[in-house]
């Protein structure tokens, strides 16, 4: 069942959680002879024997403590706005239910939504917010983040104490004993898996030893559990427990195996190795259709440590496979899956549209899986996915610059709305759904990934990502300053300079620098430069080297072309052929729409031929945009399109941008015959300009641009000299545009002096919305579209995938 769904379940009156103590048959009830250790690929027998592991190749990851955002760009401001909320939020608040279950002082109260004290999965966000903090607080060494993430470590360790166990949750262990009697309970080990991550994040970022003490005191706790139900029952009831979701217990206690080299930690994340699961990709059968998508990513990325740590192959070709099903049929263009928290069956994506596609949680961990498979692998295609899905499918999950107001599922459909899906929204202190977690710690780290090193038979580091920041760069004893310019549609190529110095007086070692030539960019239009000096370039989807002892004042510039072009759907039925994304280089584009228009023509159906029908916004566009008003029955109203299209309305004036109101409000002056004589183009109707249809009639939104369209702007006629302004008709002199009633907005002419003066002048004020900097006009069949990048868009009603 979807975490949604049991949400609702447990908060019911009827009690009818309670009565589905059958375990979900969604998750796929091992029988006796699946369960059995025997059916499952020898190499997956519990061994604890292990090998020296892998990892001598692998590419390093960089600490967050070494790179640092640049505050302005959309990623530093991303950051900066989870730090405000990280701030916002509570010690006392976070550990209300920890306390309570120990038996402690409650002071305060405890925070709602899925923290609620009466909720099953209370505390998750807790573990979430220590790995959220520890992030954050290597990325930003933010001095009141230290003090309140030390204080919640603090407090959760005197309830640790208080128990006495070992144990310790928001929730009494008596979750456990359901777990393990296979009646119904909320994911239990999903919480504990999050606090137990949390506390070895605090251990390994922010060095705080006594988490990591209380991390092993629980997993010891956990392993007499586990061992109590193998021995009380068998092995096999162990693993049908695994029904139930775990989170990504075996991911942290591999990690914390990492660490400790304690024998018993590598047992007990052996035993979360969900066998069913992962026993289906050994034998490379895609055949994830109708998993839970995020009970099981978790698992994938638990055996790629695994990997890391056995150097096992198996587990190596688990996570490729994985990856590369995930990624070649459940994959929408965003770089997320899931639909309704589902997979659905592989190239089926096409009926999937709808408001509940991509849980947010499913992208967090997917980054994980693909940041793996890149350190072991060095390939492009892995470094291409992370950027698409932190692009496409992170950065938009937060609302703008508000703290704490993130979604759960992005819709996919057309006409769709971050603001409208069955969650929306999410709220500061009354959410704290499972998205909330992880998108807390998707903003904390947002300095990870870019930058990877090698310093294994050459000294090199990668440059992954193109993300304004700067990196020290120890073992090359070199800084680097990466600076990207905001991509714009006007100039349509990515500038990136890395400006290098170094880090003592003496020369640093001979090094690589390895920067990442992106797949998406075109074959012949990339260069770059050292030092003014042209360089050799590889084609697009390989590493561009340059080796050399750096010297202070060396830089680096890229200049990569941004193409335009389309994406179809994970969908090999010829019918959803035609349904396309469209991109501009890593962008993915989003037509604002509210109907569910998608339309686009292609001269003769070539795809290939996008660039075509897609003409840039130009940089001034912004300067031309204006919002009428009026004041109606005392308040506020704007001059609007209509939902439908069809009218133009006074609507109510709703001035905050990233709404469909503010977009309806938003008109581009067009000159007519000279700057006096204009038209009204719709913001979101590229091409179409307001018209009168005649004295008496509504206006209405028109694609052809003929006399009716053309207006005079002049001094408005209520004769208040307050810079109010008046639409006089061109073609019909002596005429106005004119409110009629509350909302009507109608031609009216001055015959027998009926214009209501006040009625037909208006306010001006500039545009409620604007262009953002990356903006295309793409010619519909029905409509034109003004597309520009998902990750912007807040409440407006937009199309991401186009019939083309
Ligand atoms: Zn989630």
């Amino acid at each position: 069942y979807s975490h949604t769904y049991r949400h609702e379940l447990s908060f019911s009156r009827n009690g009818s959680w309670e009565k589905q103590n059958s375990p979900p048959s969604l998750h796929r009830i091992l029988g006796s002879d699946e369960a059995s250790t025997d059916s499952i690929p020898q190499q997956m027998k519990i061994s604890v024997g292990l090998s020296s592991g892998g990892g001598a190749d692998f590419l390093k990851e960089v600490s967050l403590h070494d790179v640092r955002l640049d505050p302005n760009s959309i990623y530093g401001l991303a950051q900066q706005t989870n730090l405000e909320y990280l701030l916002m939020l509570d010690v006392d608040k976070l550990v209300w239910s920890f306390r309570k279950t120990a038996g402690l002082d409650t002071p305060s109260e405890p925070y709602g939504g899925w923290e609620n004290p009466n909720g099953e999965l209370r505390g998750h966000f807790v573990g979430h917010y220590l790995s959220a903090s520890a992030k954050m607080w290597a990325s930003t060494h933010n001095a009141r983040l230290y003090s309140r993430m030390s204080s919640l470590v603090l407090a959760l360790s005197e309830c640790q104490t208080k128990i006495g166990s070992g144990y310790l949750s928001a929730f009494p262990s008596e979750l456990f004993d359901r777990f393990e009697s296979l009646e119904a309970v909320w994911a239990p080990y999903y919480t504990i898996h999050k606090i137990l991550a949390g506390l070895l994040d605090q251990y390994t970022l922010a060095a705080n030893s006594h988490a990591l003490n209380m991390v092993i005191s629980m997993v010891e706790y956990f392993y007499m559990r586990v061992q109590n139900v193998i021995a009380r029952y068998t092995i096999e009831r162990h693993w049908l427990s695994l029904n139930e979701e775990t989170g990504g217990m075996n991911d942290v206690l591999y990690r914390l195996y990492t660490i400790t080299g304690n024998q018993k930690h590598f047992a007990l994340a052996l035993l979360f190795d969900k066998p069913c699961f992962l026993g289906l990709l050994a034998l490379k059968a895609d055949d994830i259709s109708g998993f839970h998508a995020n009970t099981h990513i978790p698992i994938v990325i638990g055996t790629q440590v695994r990997y890391e740590i056995t150097g096992d192959p198996l587990f190596k070709e688990i996570g490729s496979f994985f990856m590369s099903i995930v990624n070649s049929s459940h994959s929408y263009a965003t770089g997320g899956t899931s639909a309704g928290e589902f997979w659905s069956d592989p190239q089926r994506l096409g009926t999937t549209l709808g408001t509940e596609n991509q849980e947010s949680c499913t992208t967090y961990n997917m980054l994980k899986v693909s940041r793996h498979l890149f350190r072991w692998s060095k390939e492009m295609a892995y470094a291409d996915y992370y950027e698409r899905a932190l692009i496409n499918g992170v950065l938009g999950i937060q609302r703008g610059r508000e703290p704490g107001v993130m979604i759960y599922m992005l819709p996919l459909r057309p006409g769709g709305s971050k603001a409208r899906s069955y969650h929306g929204w999410g709220t500061q202190f009354n959410s704290f759904w499972c998205c909330y977690g992880t998108g807390i710690e998707s903003f904390s780290k947002l300095g990870d990934s870019i930058y990877f090193e090698d310093v294994g038979k050459e000294l090199a580091l990668y440059v992954t990502q193109y993300i304004s920041s700067s990196i020290d760069w120890n073992s090359g004893q070199i800084l680097i300053m990466q600076l990207v310019e905001p991509a714009v549609s006007w100039d349509q190529s990515l500038k990136v300079k890395m400006k290098i110095s170094t880090k003592t007086v003496s020369a640093p070692p001979s090094s690589t620098l390895k920067l990442r030539i992106p797949t998406w960019t075109s074959r012949n239009g990339p260069r770059a430069s050292l030092n003014g000096a042209d360089l050799s370039l590889p084609p697009p989807g390989n590493f561009l080297s340059i080796t050399r002892i750096w010297r202070q004042g060396d830089e680096i510039s890229l200049d990569l072309p941004l193409t335009l072009r389309t994406e179809a759907i994970k969908d090999n039925r010829p019918e959803y052929g035609s349904v396309q994304a469209v991109f501009y280089g890593p962008y993915l584009l989003a037509g604002l729409s509210s109907g569910g228009d998608w339309d686009i023509k292609l001269p003769d159906g070539d795809a290939s031929s996008i660039a075509e029908l897609l003409s840039p916004v130009p940089a001034d566009y912004n300067s031309h945009l204006i919002t009428l008003t009026q004041e109606v029955n005392g308040s506020v109203s704007a001059l609007s399109t209509a939902s439908d299209r069809s009218s133009v309305v006074m609507a109510a004036y709703r001035p905050e941008a990233g709404t469909d109101s503010a977009v309806a409000a938003t008109f581009r002056l067009v000159a007519g015959v000279d700057s006096r004589r204009i038209m009204l183009e719709p913001i979101d109707f590229p091409g179409a300009v307001l018209s009168h249809q005649g004295e008496g009639e509504s206006l209405t939104v028109s694609d052809a641009a003929s006399a009716a369209a053309i207006f005079r702007l002049v001094p408005g006629i209520d004769g208040r000299g307050d810079g109010s302004v008046s639409l006089e008709s061109e073609s019909r002199r002596g005429c106005f545009v004119s409110r009629r009633g509350s909302s009507n907005v109608t031609l009216t002419c001055g015959g027998g002096g009926t214009v209501d003066r006040e009625a037909a002048s208006f306010g001006v004020r500039n545009g409620s919305s604007e262009y953002h900097v990356v903006s295309f006009v793409a010619r519909g069949v029905k409509r034109n579209f003004l597309l520009v990048p998902l990750f912007s868009l807040r409440d407006e009603s937009y199309t991401v995938y186009f019939n083309v």
